[in-house]
């Protein structure tokens, strides 16, 4: 079979759904293969990984991770943060896109915290959403990584994954996320975030999937698997302009 241009005109053929038996072992094989995932975004409390996840927004988690050191030692609680203003925490992330709109929101929603929540992180989806900078993805990492619910936040990589796959196609973020938590098995849908999204990072990668190393192959229905670094590298000359 012809190998396609990744990232080039060829369009990738639309992978077959999953059925719920493949994708539990599609899950289960990212499991085995690690164990005990956890966020790669640095952080000490509640309050620190809110910060870090609204800072990563269209920015890479090894960005956020350089910046935050030097904020967080500058303002470790929300009344500092509030305290600093955004000019004072722009100060510090103007190395991050979109710094100038994240400073404004996480000076905001320092001072909403000490304002409306003594000072805490809330545990709802409602009080976390009504923050600024705050929306369902940020909401579901911090309900998934801080207060151990099983909910499954949708970024880009975990949203490419789903329809490249087969193991949840959807047109929208909310789509994915809702074909994620109906057909993850329960007992694997909290860690299945980390597992999809640190998939999705170092292997499954958005340009050319590194499928004759992945873990799940077997049980996946992209239709077009790359097969060895050799193919990989020819499509990567291939696909080059002009
Ligand atoms: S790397 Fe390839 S085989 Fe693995 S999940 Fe992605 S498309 Fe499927």
């Amino acid at each position: 079979m012809k190998t396609p241009l990744h990232g080039s005109a060829a369009k990738p053929r639309r992978a077959r759904l999953m059925s719920k038996e493949q994708a539990a072992r599609f899950v289960a094989a990212l499991a085995q293969a690690n164990p005990a995932p956890e966020t790669e975004l640095a952080y000490q409390d509640a309050f620190q990984l809110l910060v870090a996840v609204v800072l990563s927004a269209q920015t890479t988690d090894a960005m956020v991770n350089r910046v935050t050191p030097a904020l967080f030692a500058a303002a470790p609680t929300p009344a500092a943060m509030a305290a600093l203003g955004a000019e004072g925490v722009g100060a510090h992330i103007r190395r991050i896109g979109l710094w100038q709109a994240k400073a404004r929101n996480v000076a905001a929603l320092a001072a909403l915290l000490v304002a409306r929540h003594g000072g805490e992180v809330p545990r709802t989806r409602e009080e976390l959403e009504a923050l600024p900078g705050v929306g369902r993805k940020t909401a579901n990492v911090v309900l998934n990584v801080m207060f151990g619910e099983s909910t499954m936040a949708v970024d880009t990589h975990i949203f490419r994954l789903g329809n490249r796959t087969g193991l949840a196609p959807g047109k929208t973020p909310r789509e994915v996320e809702v074909a994620l938590v109906k057909r993850c098995p329960p007992e694997l849908l909290r860690d299945a975030h980390h597992w999809l999204i640190l998939h999705g990072r170092y292997v499954c990668k958005a340009r050319l999937p590194e499928c004759w190393r992945c873990v799940a192959r077997e049980a996946c229905n992209y239709r077009d698997k790359v097969e060895g670094p050799a193919v990989a590298v020819a499509v990567a000359v291939s696909a080059r302009p002009g």
